[in-house]
């Protein structure tokens, strides 16, 4: 293994900078580098000490703290030595070269890291969230990677992993049993115990859409008819002009994204323009959604707003066909009517004959804005609720589990088919493979690199 280097800090003038090496040459560059002002070259470990650091020609670059930490109990599992200096980008730059003319090379993104999970220190799941605790973007995503980080979800899947393998080795006596004999397990017990862990990925993956919301905001889309005020709405809920608004249909061209917070809820609202033909406007908003391009924004959306302009607006049953045709279309059933133009509609729609929330509003007024704010938020809450004990699996770990969670349940049928033990052996292998993957335990080189690629550099 060779020694790495790299300035751990951001880039830029700040009180401290750190430049961190990991590797087996550590000692004896720190010992290089570092004139201790006590005059001793002899490191307690983990405890810092004053001193200058210095630059390739001997002369003393600045007044520093060093610390040496020697492996295998560190971060990366290796020697390791962190030099505080000032935060300068001479002072930095200065002293990683000296490091680097002293045999260390240049630490690739997210390089200790990728150590610490090759030598054992912490399983892949910790490793994605160390990056991904850095990045948060909400308290609440910080909260989910730091207990992720803290291994619980790596504990947690490791419950899941021994659990199959109890039942491998259950099926694996089945196999070597001749018929006749006694089998080692019934079905009904096989099947409780295969539920019991079913049950328990299942809970865990249900975190992930909270994750996922945390992470990057949930993304609100509104659909509807040209003209039925959806740019209006969306105008409405930021409190000012940005988006185009006209009364020629179709004015707005492309998607506009938006965010908004709702009291913590960090939300993406996305106008997904008018649907329609140029010759021929579309029939009916069902027609109209089926524009290929806004599908799949409905698609990944978090919650649909179907827009109804209210002086236009047709009868409950073709709504509810409408509104259901949509959850189709997108697969996604967390929607709210949203009837606009309150404003201007004379007779009133008989609201609450749906299947799904409604509500009355106008954009132009801005008359109950503040109540589709709350509905929005608490559908989103409803439909995403917090993870239970904190734990949420983020996209690539919910992707695998996924995974194991349908051969699990293939299984489960399978086994109310009568499917023999050796049949069910290939099926538990599956779904171990896949809970090792989250863990990394079974991860190609592909993925890893894809993972430590989103680090920065001297994490
Ligand atoms: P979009 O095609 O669905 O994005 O619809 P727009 O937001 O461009 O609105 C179409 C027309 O309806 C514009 O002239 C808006 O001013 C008007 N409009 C939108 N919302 C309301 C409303 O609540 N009340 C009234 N009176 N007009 C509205």
């Amino acid at each position: 293994m060779s020694t790495i280097a790299a300035i751990a800090t951001a880039p830029g003038r700040g009180g401290v900078g750190i430049v961190r090496v990991s590797g087996p040459l550590a000692l004896k560059i720190l010992k290089d580098v570092f004139r201790a002002r006590d005059g001793s070259d002899e490191f307690i470990p983990w405890k810092l000490r004053r001193g200058a650091a210095l630059d390739i020609d001997g002369e003393e670059l600045d007044d520093v703290l060093a610390v040496f930490m020697p492996g295998p109990r560190t971060y990366t599992g290796e020697d390791v030595f962190e030099i505080h200096c000032h935060g300068g980008p001479v002072i930095e730059q200065t002293l990683l070269r000296r490091v680097l003319a002293d045999g260390a090379r240049e630490a690739g993104r997210g390089e200790f890291t990728k150590r610490a999970f090759l030598n054992g220190r912490m399983d892949l799941s910790q490793a994605e969230a160390v990056a991904e605790l850095i990045s948060a973007p909400s308290r609440e995503a910080a909260r989910q990677s730091l207990a992720r980080l803290k291994g619980y979800l790596g504990d947690a899947v490791a419950q899941f992993r021994s659990e199959i393998d109890e039942l491998r080795a259950l099926a694996q006596i089945g196999v070597d049993f001749p018929e006749d004999e006694v089998p080692p397990i019934g079905d009904d017990e096989f099947s409780r115990r295969l539920d019991s862990v079913i049950a328990a990925m299942e809970s865990l993956a249900k975190g992930a859409k909270r994750a996922k919301i945390a992470g990057s905001g949930a993304a609100v889309v509104l659909v509807g008819r040209p003209n039925a005020g959806k740019s209006s709405l969306l105008n409405a809920f930021l409190g000012d002009d940005r988006a185009l608004v006209t009364d020629i249909p179709g004015t707005t061209r492309d998607f506009i994204e938006e965010r908004v917070d709702l009291d913590g809820i960090s939300v993406r609202l996305i106008d997904t323009a008018g649907f329609r033909s140029p010759d021929s406007p579309p029939a009916d908003a069902v027609e109209a959604l089926g524009v290929e391009k806004s599908r799949a924004v409905a698609r990944d959306a978090d919650l649909i707003l179907i827009v109804v302009d209210l002086t236009d607006a047709p009868d409950n049953n073709t709504i509810n066909t409408m509104a259901r045709d949509m959850a189709e279309l997108s697969g996604n059933k967390n929607i709210i009517l949203v009837y606009n133009k309150s404003d201007l509609a004379a007779i009133p729609h008989k609201l609450g004959l749906e299947d799904y929330p409604a509500i009355r509003v106008s954009a132009k007024t801005g008359e109950n804005i503040d109540g589709l704010a709350a509905l929005v938020r608490s559908r989103i809450l409803e439909d995403a609720p917090p993870p239970e004990n904190g734990l949420a699996p983020n996209a690539r770990q919910a992707l695998i589990l996924e995974n194991a969670i349908n051969e699990a349940r293939a299984l489960r049928e399978e086994i109310a088919d009568g499917l023999t033990w050796d049949c069910r052996l290939g099926r538990l292998e599956a779904i171990a493979a896949a809970l090792s993957e989250i863990t990394g335990l079974n991860t190609y080189e592909q993925t890893l690199e894809q993972i430590f690629s989103r680090f920065c550099v001297g994490k």
